[in-house]
């Protein structure tokens, strides 16, 4: 039978659990969030992550640029947050407009106030087997859903289709101090179907239909980290649903699995960088 990973009910779970923590603290937890144009999506992140802070009781601001503003306008006001003792945690929503370095903006973050694990620093930690501030979200969500659902990865073959620096390369280390067995494919992976039929848990985060039901081994864990809107404007995964669920021991939908759990690993981390700064 299989098991329909809830990702919302997770979520919800954890943030309630949060909640009673932030309720205890005297001083509160602050998010920065700073977004450079008006991008749609990533108004809609922001806003969420705003919100969803408010119901913890975690401070938060957002912070708008319009899309022309000077990269090191941006800097300056990175640096002025992280000598901020009021500001716990800075996230600079992605993608930023081409004439800004990405890995300048990143960079001048403070590695203790970097809520999404993407500084060198805890790159590099992470990278080295040590413990960065905080992990990435999306892959430090998708081990809280397998911890949920009991699915131990170790000597076991995970495949992750997807290598970007937000899911694929850190979900792939934090696997292996896990003891997986990791085989990382993208778009240059020749006969992809045959070695993601090789996955004992197969992990697609590439952001189109991809995932057919010749591509899944029986009784194998799915997780679908991809997001967009197909031809009729609908909400999708990488992955065939209707096609692959039956074959599989668990099985994450879209949307309603890793999205949700995104966003409960942004609070975790906010709250845990503000527990390290504070002690
Ligand atoms: P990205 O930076 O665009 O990376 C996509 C990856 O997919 C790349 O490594 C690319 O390979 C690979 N790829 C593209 N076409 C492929 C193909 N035909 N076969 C095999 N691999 C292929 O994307 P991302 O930021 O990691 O996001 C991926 C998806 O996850 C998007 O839909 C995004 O919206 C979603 N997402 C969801 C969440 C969530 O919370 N649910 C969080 C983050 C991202 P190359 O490296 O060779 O180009």
């Amino acid at each position: 039978m299989t098991v329909i990973i809830d990702g919302k009910a997770l979520r919800d779970k954890l943030l309630e659990q949060l909640k009673l923590k932030v309720d205890k603290f005297e001083i509160k937890p602050k998010l920065v969030v700073i977004l450079v144009g008006d991008n749609p999506a990533s108004l809609i992140y922001v806003n969420n992550k705003k919100k969803t802070a408010e119901k913890l009781g975690i401070d938060s601001e957002i912070i708008n640029y319009p899309s022309n503003i000077q990269e090191q306008v941006l800097l300056d006001k990175i640096v002025e947050l992280n000598n901020d003792a009021t500001v716990t945690a800075i996230l600079v929503q992605l993608p930023l407009p081409e004439h800004i370095s990405k890995f300048k903006v990143i960079n001048t973050i403070s590695p203790n106030k970097d809520v999404d694990g993407f500084t060198p620093e805890n790159f590099g930690m992470l990278f080295a087997g040590e413990e960065p501030y905080v992990y990435p979200c999306t892959p430090k969500g998708i081990l809280l859903m397998l911890d949920e659902y009991n699915i131990d990865v170790d000597g076991r073959h995970v495949v992750i289709v997807g290598r970007s620096n937000i899911v694929g390369k850190p979900l792939s280390q934090m696997l292996l101090n896990r003891n997986a067995t990791v085989t990382v494919c993208h778009s240059h992976t020749k006969n992809l179907a045959d070695i993601t039929k090789t996955a004992d848990v197969l992990i697609s985060a590439v952001g189109g239909k991809i995932i057919g039901e010749n591509f899944v081994k029986p009784n194998s864990v799915v997780i679908d980290v991809g997001i967009f809107k197909d031809e009729n404007g609908k909400t999708r995964g990488d992955v065939d649903f209707e096609k692959v669920a039956p074959q599989t021991s668990f099985i994450t939908p879209v949307p309603g699995g890793v999205g949700p759990m995104t966003i409960a690993s942004l609070m975790l981390n906010t709250v845990e960088l503000f527990e390290k700064i504070r002690s």
